[in-house]
């Protein structure tokens, strides 16, 4: 463990997962266990899709194939394509917060979900496998070992215990490299 006060360690944090009410449904979904991670660490509440202007209430979204790439489009309507804006929202954070050492993301969602997001073919009628969020996805190829984890790994105590210690590790290499 390092000797950093803790509370100057930024993580990220999908916001709905702090109580903040802007999924596509208008809800949130507060979890006790990040919350007790933010006692610890400074977060920063994040929320792609807000970000880019889909407005809360909205439509939601999923992950498709197209040829070899993932495309996040509307459920209902696929020429809504927020690929490139989620990507390009994802590269703007990379830059506008060099500090952060770690992020809690959150399960199964389109844009930021980590290997847990279902994905389907073109017209959304059959499941292929699992993938990580178009945002997720790209904050860790820009971030490199980025220590990351999903709300759900949360209720294991030694998830937890490997989040915390991962992140210190991280912001201990960053402060000798700096
Ligand atoms: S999962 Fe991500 S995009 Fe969806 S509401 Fe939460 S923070 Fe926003």
């Amino acid at each position: 463990m390092s000797t950093h006060s803790t509370k100057q360690i930024q993580i990220g944090v999908s916001s709905c997962l702090l109580g903040d009410k802007v999924r596509y449904d208008g809800q949130d979904k507060k979890n006790d266990n990040v919350l007790k991670l933010c006692g610890q660490f400074d977060c920063i509440a994040i929320c792609p899709e807000y970000a880019i202007d889909l407005g809360v209430p909205r439509a939601p979204l999923h992950l498709v194939q197209i040829a070899s790439e993932i495309h996040a489009r509307g459920v209902a309507n696929p020429h809504q394509d927020v690929t490139g804006l989620l990507a390009e929202f994802a590269a703007n954070i990379h830059k506008s917060l060099p500090d952060l050492c770690g992020y809690v993301f959150k399960a199964r969602s389109p844009s930021c979900g980590v290997n847990s997001t279902p994905f389907f073919n073109e017209d959304g009628t059959q499941q292929l496998g699992f993938t990580s969020g178009i945002y997720s996805g790209c904050i860790q190829q820009l971030s490199g070992n980025l220590p990351v984890v999903e709300e759900t790994q949360l209720n294991d105590n030694n998830e937890i215990l490997r989040f915390i210690e991962a992140v210190h590790a991280f912001a201990s290499a960053r402060s000798r490299s700096a």
